[in-house]
Formats: structure tokens, sequence, C-alpha cells
């Protein structure tokens, strides 16, 4: 069935957009999770949004099953590979990756599926940066819009990429063209500014789901702040934690920070600059405390690393933000004051600046190698901005993580009311042994989180069909929406577990 779809997709786009090589095969099929490499049946590269809907109609005309992806860099979630093997990868990203415009006036740009961080911040410096682009910690070169759609974030005030596209334009599974919001009136001129218009929000359906494949939107973009400030403060105990969210908290309700607070271990910090001293523990792993503490201090990071950014019109108007924020965290006796010049001079706080400036980076990615063997995974679940809860979640998450010899390395991104708490864990994907604790680890994590009421939010592939199975009601409405849109199951059958 498939030979003849590719035969009849190049007949209709070009020989140009298919290749069922056994070589891409494989390069489309890697990722780093424990579950394994899942090659496609081929891989096929549309240029418009005509060409995607071309795709979409032969594939349920030949009994093919789509995965479609914008620039796959969804590193420890999945990449390009598609959640079953032989689903047919849509890289959007290669001939789609057009800049459609950029409006400074109203603050956002509309982009294709190929449009990167790196692509869009280089052409906001060329128009002289008057705006700010929210950039993640991630690889420069992936994309706005599977970033947005995959429900990713940032770290300055429009974090919330999902929140922050309008206007998507949607290829549906029968090969119709939905634009959501204002733009489903033809010519409407508030396409790209007003989500909140006639009849139901449909934009979050194409998030974290398979209903549709999006063709373009606008990402919304704040104007840049002539000045950003940033400030750091390391707390020396992993105990400080309950503290420290205590200190956060007020901080982001009052809005007295306009960046998200990020709330690092020291692990995660020096992590992106040092590789695991296995000669320091004789092999064994995880690090043990005091080698961790040497780290530590070696990077300045303490147990835990605090930090944000002002905005403002001038250094000088932002110097009495800083000294009230200074005074907020060292009154606790324990914060050790990081200022911004030491921030822009050091790899590690120098990843912190570069994301609340909304500047992509690629120097976190030194994470990945941590420790050889080339797997990493997320776990993601949301902890609220109670410092009696972010103790508990960072006791249940070290001692699980510790007993399956892993590394806590996570990053509390804080919001007002709950923060993200990123856990990365590297892993040696070439050592079953490592890949079989690993996913004990992961099931456990879960499992935990699950039994004192912290569910996960976005999830690797290997693990979506199963996390979905907690959720018997989420996963009946979910499937019910599935059955109407795409009856034939031509888009990511089992994407995020819907069927
Ligand atoms: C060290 C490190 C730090 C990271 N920091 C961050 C961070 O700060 N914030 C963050 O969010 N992530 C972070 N990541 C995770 C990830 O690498 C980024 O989110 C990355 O941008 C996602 O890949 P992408 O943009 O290429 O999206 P893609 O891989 O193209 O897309 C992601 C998923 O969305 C779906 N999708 C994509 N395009 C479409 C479309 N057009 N229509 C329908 N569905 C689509 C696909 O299912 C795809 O699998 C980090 C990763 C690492 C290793």
């Amino acid at each position: 069935m498939s030979a003849t779809f590719f035969a009849a997709v190049r007949g209709a786009l070009g020989a140009g957009a298919v290749d069922v090589s056994d070589a891409v095969r494989a390069e489309y099929g890697r990722n780093r999770l424990p579950g394994g490499d899942r090659r496609p049946a081929g891989v096929v590269s549309p240029a418009s949004t005509d060409e995607v809907a071309t795709v979409v109609r032969l594939a349920g005309e030949h009994g093919v099953t789509l995965w479609p992806t914008s620039t796959g860099r969804n590193a420890g979630l999945g990449e390009f590979s598609p959640v079953r093997e032989h689903q047919v990868v849509v890289h959007l990203g290669r001939r789609m990756n057009r800049i459609v415009e950029v409006d400074e006036r109203l603050g956002y740009a509309v982009v294709e599926p190929g449009v990167t961080f790196r692509q869009l911040r280089a052409e906001l410096a060329r128009r002289g940066d008057t705006l700010m682009l929210s950039a993640t910690s991630g690889p420069p070169d992936g994309g706005i819009l599977g970033n947005a759609l995959d429900r990713g974030a940032g770290y300055t005030p429009y974090f919330d990429h999902f929140g922050m596209l309008c206007g998507l334009e949607v290829v549906l599974p029968d090969g119709g063209v939905l634009r959501t919001g204002d733009g489903a009136l033809a010519g409407a001129k508030t396409r790209f500014v007003n989500k909140s218009g006639f009849g139901p929000l449909l934009d979050g359906l194409f998030s974290q789901s398979n209903l549709g494949i999006v063709t373009r939107a606008a990402i919304w973009l704040m104007p840049r702040p002539p000045v950003i400030k940033g400030f750091a403060f390391a707390f020396p105990e992993d105990d400080d934690l309950a503290e420290i969210f205590e200190l956060v908290r007020p901080l982001k309700l009052t809005n007295a920070v306009p960046t998200l607070v990020k709330v690092t271990s020291g692990s995660y910090g020096f992590g992106t600059e040092e590789r695991y001293p296995f000669h320091r523990t004789g092999g064994a792993v995880p690090l043990p405390d005091e080698v961790r503490a040497e780290l530590q201090d070696r990077h300045g990071t303490g147990a835990w690393l605090v930090s944000g950014a002002l905005y403002g019109p001038s250094e000088q108007a932002l110097e009495p933000g800083i000294e009230r924020i200074r005074a907020h965290f060292e009154a606790s006796g324990k914060a050790t004051y990081v200022p911004h010049e030491r921030m822009v001079e050091d790899p590690v706080y120098k990843i912190h600046l570069d994301t609340f400036g909304g500047e992509p980076t690629d120097r976190e990615l030194g994470l990945l190698d941590w420790r050889p063997g080339g797997g990493a995974t997320w776990f993601l679940p949301a902890t609220p901005m109670l410092g009696e809860v972010a103790q508990l979640h960072q006791r249940t998450s070290r001692k699980i993580l510790t007993e399956h010899g892993f590394d806590y390395m996570v990053e509390f991104v804080c919001g007002p009311r709950a923060a993200r708490a990123l856990h990365i864990i590297v892993f040696n994907r070439e050592d079953p042994a490592e890949v079989a604790r690993m996913n004990a680890a992961y099931q456990a994590l879960v499992t935990a989180y699950d039994e004192l009421g912290y569910p996960i939010g976005r999830t690797p592939t290997d693990r979506q069909e199963w996390a979905m199975g907690r959720l018997p009601e989420f996963e009946r409405t979910c499937s019910r929406l599935k059955a109407a849109l795409d009856p034939s199951g031509v888009l990511a059958p089992g994407k995020y577990g819907i069927e």
C-alpha cells in the first residue's frame, strides 16, 4: 500500500518530495528514548498547504498513516520518529520554512512550520530588534510551530508558546483546510490578532493531538525592552527548596519579576558544562553527594540556583528593583547573590540570561552528554508554588532516581501558581540493563506522582499510549473527536494515546 502511496505523492508533488531510502528511514527513526528507534515507512516533504492537503488525501486513499512533524528537534521527547513504526513522516519544515509576515506595530510574525527560533531571531535583529522572541533553552534549530503545538514553553512573559499562537491554518484529515478564530471568515483582517471571536475555540484541538496538520500561524511577540538585567542567587542546601518556593511565589503573583523564575538544581546547572566524573566515583552512579557538592562549589551554583530578570528603560531605572529583590532573597540568610555581570561571563549563568532575553542558545544541550550512550528523556509534572509541595516533589524524585542509579537534574520554571518541573534523565541507551533501570525509574516516578495527585504533562512519544491509558474518560472523549474528524485514522494513530 505504501509503495502506491509514494508513487502517487511523487506524481503529484515531484520526485524530490519523497524519500524512502534505508538511510533516510533510519535517520528519521532515530531518537534518544528508552523505547528504541522507530523507523517510518518513508518521508514526504510538501511545499505548501495545498500539497499537505494532497498528501493527506492520498494517504486516506491508500490506507497509509502519517506522522506530521515540523523541525524534529524534540530532543528527549521523540525527535522526528513517529509514535508507531511505519507511519510516514511528513517533514513540514524542509520546504515550508518562510517567515510570511512580521507586523512590528501589532507584534506578531506569521510563520510556516520550518521557521526556527534561530531564524526568527535573526530576522527580528535584521529588522532593528524592536520585537523580542520567546525562545526555549533547547535546540536553536527547533521550530516555533512544532514547539508550540507540543505545548513547549519559554522564559519571557510570552513563555506560553501555544497561548501565543493566533489564527492557525490547519489541514484536516479529510484534506479540508480550517482557519481558526477570526480566520474562519475569508479575508478577515483580525485573523492574527483576535483569537476569541465567534463560536467554540478550536485551537486547542490541534495541540498534543492528531486531529490536524498546522501549516501556518501567527506567533505573538513582545516589544524588546531597552535593558534586560538578570539576577541570580545560589542556595547551599537541597532542602532550601521549600523556602525558595515561598520566596519566589509573591514575586510572580505581583509580577515584580516579569520573566519566569528558574530554580535550577546544581547538577542541572553544572551538567551543561561537565561530564559525569566516572574516574572520581570508580564507575559508580549516581553522583555521590560529596562529588556533587564539589562541582556545585566549582561552578557556584549551590544546591539551587534561583534566577530571573527585570526589564526597563535604563540600567539606572532597574537598580532599585534589583536591590529590592536582593534584599528579599538575602533576608533568608542563605542566598549568595550572583550579579548580572558574572552571569554574562559564566556559561552556566549565561543560559539563564539568554533565555530571559529571548536569545536561542545551544549551551544547555551539553546536558545530553552528561552521561555517555546517547539516551535522554524528560519527566514533566507541574509543581504548585507551595514550599512544602516542592519539597515533597524533590524528595520523591530524588529518592526514586537515586535508587535506580540516576542523577536528580531538575529545573523548576516558576510562574505565579505553578512551576514546570523539568526533570531530564540522561542514560546509556547502549546498555540494556541501564535502559531497564531507566524504564523502571520512569514508571516509579509517574506512579508516585499520580498517587500524590500530580499528573505528568508533555510526554515522550514512547510513553504516550501508556500515559493516556490512565485517563479513561478523557481518552473516550478524545477518541470520539478523532472518530468524527478522522474516521479512517490517517493522522498519527496512537499519538498522545488517541486512536
Ligand atoms: C537541553 C534541552 C533543553 C530544552 N529546553 C526546552 C525548553 O526550554 N522549552 C521547551 O519547550 N522545550 C525544550 N526542550 C525540548 C525540545 O528540544 C524543544 O521543545 C524543541 O523545540 C521541540 O522540537 P521542534 O521545535 O523541532 O518540534 P517538532 O519536533 O517539529 O514538533 C514537536 C511535535 O509536535 C507535533 N507537530 C509538529 N509540527 C506540527 C504541525 N505542523 N502540525 C501538527 N503537529 C505538529 C509533532 O507531533 C512533533 O512530534 C529542550 C530539550 C533539551 C535537550
